[in-house]
Formats: C-alpha cells, structure tokens, sequence
C-alpha cells in the first residue's frame, strides 16, 4: 500500500527546485514566485491527480517566460487599436527607446552644466516641433487626465459649457461627465442630445464661466437630423476653448477625413487641445495638451500636474513615435489591400490540407482609437470556428482573432508582416492540439 502512497512518492521541493530545467529560470522569474508554482504542483501530485515523474514537466510548462503576467499576443482582429489588447502597439523605435529611459538618464540634468534641466524636454521639443501651431505643450497620463487636469486648472468651481450630445462615454463605464464633476467644475450643458446651436452656447456664458469645451464624439457617430457647433464658430465667443479631439493625430490624415487633428484644431483657433497618446498616433499610454503659453504654464504650476505626469518610459517612447519611423498604427492604416490578400494566401498555401481555409475579403476598423465611420479593405485567413480557443492559448504565440458566420477569420491588416511566421506556427500547434482531442 504504502508503495503507492502518493504522499510518499511526490517529490521534495529541493530536488524539483535544484533540477536543471527548473533551476536556470529562477535566475529570470525570481525564486520566491519558482518555489510557489512548485509547491502547487507538488499540493497536487500529493493528492494523486499527478505522477510524480511528471511533476517537472508540469512546473516546467506552468512557468511563464517573462516575469510578469502580460502575454505577449498576435492582434489578428482587424481593429487597429484594440483597447482589451493594449491599444496602440509601439514601433521598435519606441521599444528601443524605453528600453534606454529604464535606466538612469540624463531626464532632468543638464550634462554639459551639471546643473538641473527641465525634465523630458527633448520629448516636449519633438511634439512642439511635430504641432508648430501650438505655442506650448504638455505631457500627462492620458486622455482623462489631459481633461482633468484642464478641468480643474482652468474652471475650478467655476462652469464649463459643453454641448449634452458631446457628454460621451469613452470606455468601461467612464464619462466625460463624470470626470470633469470629479475635478471639481460645474457642468453647463447645452443643447439638444442631437442638435446644438452657436446661440445654445451664447446664452450660456456667464461671469462664472470657466471654458467652453467641444469634444469629439471619438468612439461612435451620429447621422440624421444632426447639428453641432464647429472649433470655429464657437472661437467667437470670447469664452477660452478646450476641444478635446480624442484620437491623437497630430496633422491632418489624407484616409481619415472627418478625424480632427491638433494642427487644423489650433489653426481654427481653439485655445487648448487634448488628445490621446496610444491611439492614431501610435505612441505609448499618454494625454497630450497643447496650446496657448499662458495656459499651459499655469497648468504645468498646478498641483495636480505632478499627480498627473508621467514616468521617463513614456517620455521617451513618445519623442521616439514623433520623430521615429512610422509606428505600426500608421503604417497599417496605409497597407494595400492586395498587400495583406498576398501575405493571407501565402500563410494558406503552406497550411496542411486537412485544415479547411481559405483567404477572404474583410474589412477592417480603427477601433477605440477613433474614426468610427472609417472601414478599410483588408483580408483574412479563414479557418474553422473550433480553432479560436486553442489559438488563444496555443504556442509558440497566443493569436486572438474574430468569429464570423461560423468561422474564425485571422485579418492580416493588424499582423506585422515579421509575425506572419510565428502566426503560421500557432496555427499549426492549434491544429495539432484539436487533432489530439
Ligand atoms: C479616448 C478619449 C478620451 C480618454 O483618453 P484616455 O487616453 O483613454 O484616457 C477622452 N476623450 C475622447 C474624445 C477620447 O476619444
């Protein structure tokens, strides 16, 4: 009896830990986390529901590769800024640059003075030079903090005029309402949920007025019987004007047309205009604010501003996405659909013949990065619908794609061309892994 005791047989911690194909990742992952996974996996090779000459293997297989729990993963869902999948990924440019700024650096020391400098202002210049019209500019955490922080510098306690059909949502719940109540503003709406008038706005400024604020409807569009108030027009208020404009596009994009940018923006005349770092443009998590000197400076002096700013990572993956090559957001934005048709045929033709396949027309979208009216041609790998969960979770890479009329289609548009090798091999071990079972 005692022969097969499971209890007796599982091995000791030591010896699983000190066995060489456990014992050269400790270096990478940390003992403390090894040692956990390892007394899990003995907890159930006690109980019986694992051999104990398999118990290596399974610590083996359960450890991740890096020490953290992010999985690196192949967006192949045709939405070009894909929020659950981290929005925009950044350019190798950027990747290189963050790898640098993880360091100690020269952010706020001037090293031919010795002496104290502004802290990331080769990043500010790189954004002042990529907007001209905008006299100033500053970094935050993001999108919401841009407007927070602006909320509360330029209208604390005081109103903010902003038309109801432009009170959005931006995502999980969050709202533009809600946000600028938390920075401590009144809200003054205006208008109608589809039509808004410049005279709405007019009879809405008072003495507490702190700005008017447009904000683009980013994430959805509106058609029918529909009016807003455009940047111009509503410059002849005489209020100060903040137009948040969401996405991030620093000039104005020939494919995306009805996309406001910070150039035109500035150029209509808005005073201030906040955008999102790691949407159009490409570059790391960050709110972009630009605009008239005055303004910014006061709200660079804000208290609130260093709860807002953001570490030298983001500095310098955003210099390294303005003045780099093209991030991949851009660069897929401007693939051809042929481009993408070729590269789906070519993972086909070397996919064995019991998978059922074959390369289809798609469309694709921006996603939570903007233009929501925006479709553009692209092409996918279609295979059987039973694929997906095991794609997710297969080797050497997890792949997550969309279903479709009892498929799963794998668009190209968002895969860069280097992964399309590591892509064809998940598939494969997917195909092994349903074989299997
Ligand atoms: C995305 C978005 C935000 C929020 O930006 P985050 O970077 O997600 O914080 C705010 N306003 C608009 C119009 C947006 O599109």
């Amino acid at each position: 009896m005692a022969e097969s005791d499971p209890r007796r047989l599982t091995p000791s911690v030591d010896s699983v830990l000190m066995s060489p194909r456990v014992a050269h990742r400790t270096p990478i992952l940390g003992d403390r986390f090894v040692r956990h996974v390892v007394l899990e996996v003995l907890e159930v090779c006690r109980r019986g529901e694992l051999e104990p000459n398999q118990v290596i293997d399974e610590v083996v297989s359960q450890l991740p590769s890096a020490p953290s729990g992010l999985k690196r993963v192949i967006n192949a869902t045709g939405i070009l800024v894909h929020t659950n999948l981290g929005r925009a990924p950044l350019s190798q440019a950027a990747i290189d640059a963050v790898a640098l700024a993880s360091g100690t650096t020269d952010l706020e020391l001037d090293l031919a003075t010795g002496m104290r400098s502004s802290r990331g202002a080769s990043a500010l210049n790189a954004l002042s030079r990529a907007v001209p019209s905008a006299e100033a500019v500053h970094v935050v955490n993001n999108g919401a903090a841009a407007l927070t922080l602006v909320a509360a510098c330029l209208a604390r306690g005081r109103e903010v005029v902003v038309a109801c059909g432009e009170l959005i949502e931006i995502g999980d719940s969050f709202r533009i309402k809600s946000m600028l109540e938390a920075a401590g503003v009144q809200i003054r709406e205006v208008g109608a949920a589809n039509r808004v008038h410049l005279r709405d706005y007019q009879e809405a400024l008072n003495e507490r007025t702190g700005f008017v604020l447009k904000v683009h409807p980013s994430n959805f569009s509106t058609t029918g019987f529909t009016k807003s108030v455009s940047t111009r027009e509503l410059t002849t208020l005489g209020a100060p004007l903040v137009v948040d404009i969401g996405s991030g596009l620093l000039n104005p994009h020939p494919l995306l047309p009805n996309e406001p940018d910070a150039t035109s923006t500035l150029g209509e005349g808005a005073d201030v205009v906040l955008a999102s770092g790691d949407k159009l443009l490409g570059g790391p998590q960050c709110g972009l604010i630009m605009g008239r000197r005055v303004l910014i400076d006061s709200l660079r002096r804000d208290p609130l501003a260093r709860a807002l700013r953001v570490g030298k990572m983001t500095l310098a993956a955003l210099e390294a996405t303005i003045d780099g090559p093209p991030p991949p957001v851009a660069t897929a934005l401007r693939l051809t659909q042929a481009e993408v048709l070729e590269r789906a045929q070519a993972l086909v033709n070397q996919l064995p013949h019991d998978i059922d396949s074959a390369v289809i027309d798609t469309v694709a979208r921006i996603g939570g990065g903007g233009a929501p009216e925006v479709s553009l041609k692209s092409a996918a790998v279609r295979l059987p619908e039973p694929m997906a969960a095991p794609l997710r979770t297969e080797r050497p890479i997890p792949v997550v794609g969309y279903l479709r009329r009892g498929h799963l289609l794998l668009d190209l548009v968002t895969v860069s061309r280097q992964d399309d090798e590591l892509l064809l091999q998940s598939i494969l071990g997917a195909h092994r892994q349903l074989s299997k079972t």
